[in-house]
């Protein structure tokens, strides 16, 4: 079974509230589930959005049997399911359609260092906060950190977009491989600054993973929410550096010792 058709069949096997939220490039569905209380402090956690950092989907599935401390959280297991797959299986996963234009760009034919979507955008340097000002942004499609025609130009981050102005979340949360660090910063002002860095030495504790001291991204959902709607935002890049992409299988049981309980203890700080 490969990533999506597994968080397919959770999702169709869930009995809580749950939905989908929009498709991909190439059709596939993304799904969101709700765990905890519609009363109350809800959070937004959104995984894998970038196609080779995918075994964090299977970290959701935890933070979904997990649940909330109080509040509700929407939980987002793979916000860039045909990425993920294009990753996971190579070319074949792909319609005729853009295979061979992908095959153009990515000539070795190996995918598994790829993290955009089937467009050959990178979906975290999409959002329309500081747009094409990141230092890593490339401006023609590619494999990673092509920033889009303009911002929001994917199906994948309109629908995050489209779901969390719905939502109104208290927090969001976004689930990243690898470096074990927190990224809380995005030119907020003093006081939104001291509210965030409290929730993120919540998360710093519950993980172990340090605060990151320099960040200089730009268009990503973490910014986004941080500058658009005022909220308090996290990227937790989850395993350590010297692992190479992708992240697989073997190693979520010491992702998930680090992460199991992270969602649960900062809807208990909300
Ligand atoms: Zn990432």
């Amino acid at each position: 079974m490969n990533v999506y058709e597994e968080i397919s069949a959770f999702y169709e096997s869930y009995r809580g509230e749950k939905r989908t939220i929009g498709s991909s490039v190439e059709g596939r569905r993304i799904y969101a589930l709700h765990v905890g209380s519609p009363e109350g402090p809800q959070i937004v956690s959104q995984y894998a959005i970038h196609a080779r950092e995918w075994v964090t989907a299977l970290i959701a599935l935890h933070h979904i049997e997990r649940g909330v401390a109080k509040g509700g959280a929407w939980i987002l297991p793979l916000m860039n399911p045909d990425g993920a797959l294009l990753c996971e299986e190579g070319a074949a996963s792909l319609s005729e359609e853009r295979r061979e234009r992908l095959l153009a760009l990515n000539r070795d034919g190996d995918f598994r260092h790829f993290k955009a979507n089937a467009n050959a955008v990178d979906l975290n340097v999409n959002f329309d906060a500081h747009w094409g000002t990141g230092k890593s942004n490339v401006l023609r499609p590619s494999y990673a950190n092509y920033i889009g025609p303009e911002p929001l130009s994917e199906p994948e981050t309109q629908a995050l977009r489209d779901f969390t102005l719905e939502r109104k979340p208290a927090a969001t949360l976004s689930w990243h491989t690898k470096g074990e660090e927190i990224y809380f910063q995005f030119h907020q002002k003093y006081l939104q600054k001291l509210r965030d860095k409290r929730l993120a030495k919540v998360l710093a504790k519950s993980t172990g993973y340090p605060l990151a001291t320099l960040e200089g991204s730009a268009g990503g959902y973490k910014d986004w929410c941080i500058e658009k709607l005022k909220i308090p935002a996290f990227t937790i890049e989850v395993g350590p550096d010297f692992l190479p992409h992708p992240l697989g299988r073997e190693a979520l049981p010491d992702l998930l010792s680090r992460t199991k309980e992270a969602l649960f203890d900062l809807s208990q700080a909300l």
